[in-house]
């Protein structure tokens, strides 16, 4: 006997799964609206386990053995005609590589590298990558003669299970940046698989960091990606306290939405460089002709106020050292705070200031660091950032975890020598601030929404686990270097 409902019998019991399905829905978003969403109920830690677990180490032999994987590396390397000045990137992309070649799995890399102005430039070539890349893998690593096109994919096709290859400069194509669907098609097609491990481009929305995602799956991040969101990420909504920031640099301008996020994280933020001079004068003091930013004296004022509502202890130096110039061969002297007389300029951190630092950096149990003491590039100024470095050295060692967020402070470290010293240091420079500022990269987010979960989530898992508003995913940032873009 076949039971039919009839529309009356059945609005009753539609009413009821509708309540039941509110109730339960209600229940997992039970908490209040930020700017118009609802707070999901999910635990803290959420956000951060899930995109530091979504890592091509989760994938399965099965999922990698004779799979054609699409790598996006960060092989942008400062080049001197054809001869590679500086490797890190490419070193930092091995292991991912290794790890995908071991498996069995038919990898083929791609980058961006300069920029290119109108199509291919052989000052552009990843030739010199391929070529050191061959060297860190210990076997030829063949480059593409393009990063698309039937020659490309009949090569990947030809390749055997466990090697390598690198495709050139995807930004021989207008169509990268502008994250073009075509294009991105074209770029996915060979492939099984993506991985992204291009941390220093993860704030870039391109075809071959977001649009590929779209067409691939999974994918997932790098060895190296992972490792940059658990520590710029992860440590700093999930660090052990006491936990501080030292942000120093030149401007308060350009390091404002950064210092306000870390102030609302932060047990103590440490203000460095030129930046002090501005919240000096916004205190009231007079600072001789050091660099301040008129227009930004209310938003130091207002930076204090939110430190003292967020309970977060400001620190600025007691004493500076002064300079009658900007020059390596300026004059120089030692001076109060607030004594620093007409005509002189704070370049740096004086001997009181700095041991108060190490004193403070010494209780924490987690520190990140962006942007120098003072004008470290003169030997003159550089003394307060370099004991910086070596107090973080020194803490690590007795197990605080020290983060070097990218920027300058990472050429501080690594001319103070003290690189491999410190937990992490960051190969993004415009990634690793934004991430700092708390906003989500597209990069990232695109990992996400390819596999399961999307951007809006993540954001929404942020702010709740932020506890404060969500910040939104964005679009072209100018990064502090350049080479970033
Ligand atoms: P940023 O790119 O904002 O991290 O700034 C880094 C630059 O700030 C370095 O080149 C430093 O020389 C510069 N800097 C540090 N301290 C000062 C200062 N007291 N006055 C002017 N510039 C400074």
């Amino acid at each position: 006997e076949i039971y039919t409902l009839s529309l009356h019998d059945a609005l009753p019991i539609c009413a009821v799964i509708l309540l039941l399905a509110f109730g339960l829905g209600a229940n997992a978003f039970t908490q209040a609206p930020i700017n118009g969403w609802t707070k999901p109920r999910v635990a803290q830690k959420a956000a951060v386990t899930m995109m530091a677990k979504k890592s091509v180490g989760d994938l399965s032999d099965a999922e990698l053995k004779g799979k054609k994987v699409l790598v996006r590396c960060d092989l942008n390397v400062p080049l001197d005609g054809k001869t590679i000045s500086d490797d890190t990137r490419i070193r930092a992309s091995v292991p991912t590589l290794k790890y995908l070649i071991e498996k069995g799995a038919k990898v083929a890399a791609c980058s961006h590298l300069g920029r290119p102005k109108d199509g291919p430039e052989d000052k552009f070539s990843l030739a010199p990558c391929a070529e050191r890349m061959s060297e860190y893998i210990g076997s030829e690593v063949k480059l593409a003669p393009d990063c698309v096109g039937d020659e490309v994919a009949a090569m990947i096709e030809g390749m055997d299970d466990g090697s390598l290859i690198i495709l050139e400069n995807t930004r021989f194509y207008k169509e990268e940046t502008k994250n073009e669907p075509e294009f991105v098609k074209k770029l996915a097609a060979p492939f099984d698989l993506f991985v992204n491990d291009a941390f220093g481009t993860a704030h870039r929305a391109h075809a071959s960091t977001e649009g590929v995602t779209k067409y691939l799956s999974p994918s997932v991040s790098g060895f190296l990606l992972a490792k940059e969101l658990e520590f710029l990420d992860g440590a700093i909504a999930d660090g052990e306290k006491p936990l501080a920031a030292i942000v120093g640099g030149s401007k308060v301008s350009s390091k404002i939405t950064v210092l306000e996020a870390l102030i609302k994280k932060c047990d103590k933020v440490i203000i460095g460089g030129g930046m002090v001079f501005t919240f000096l004068a916004a205190r009231g003091y007079g600072v001789g002709s050091s660099l301040v930013e008129e227009d930004f004296i209310e938003t130091a004022k207002a930076a204090e106020k939110l430190a003292e509502t967020s309970n977060c202890k400001i620190i600025l130096p007691k004493d500076v050292i002064v300079a009658d110039k900007f020059a390596a061969d300026a004059n120089t002297q030692v001076v109060a705070f607030d004594a620093i007389p007409d005509g002189w300029m704070g370049l740096d951190n004086g001997p009181e200031a700095t041991k108060e630092i190490q004193e403070e950096l010494r209780e924490c149990k987690t520190v990140v660091w962006n942007g120098p003491m003072g004008v470290f590039e003169f030997e003159a100024f550089a003394k307060g950032t370099f004991d910086v470095a070596e107090t973080l050295a020194e803490i690590t060692e007795t197990g605080c975890v020290t983060i070097i967020g990218g920027g300058d402070s990472v050429a501080a470290v690594e001319k103070a020598n003290l690189a491999d010293k410190m937990s992490h240091i960051s190969t993004g420079g415009g990634a690793s601030l934004e991430l700092l500022e708390g906003k989500i990269l597209p990069g990232v987010a695109a990992l996400r929404r390819a596999s399961g979960g999307g951007a809006q989530e993540l954001v929404r898992e942020r702010a709740e686990r932020d506890g404060q508003d969500q910040v939104q995913p964005r679009g072209a940032r100018h990064g502090v270097h350049g080479e970033d873009l």
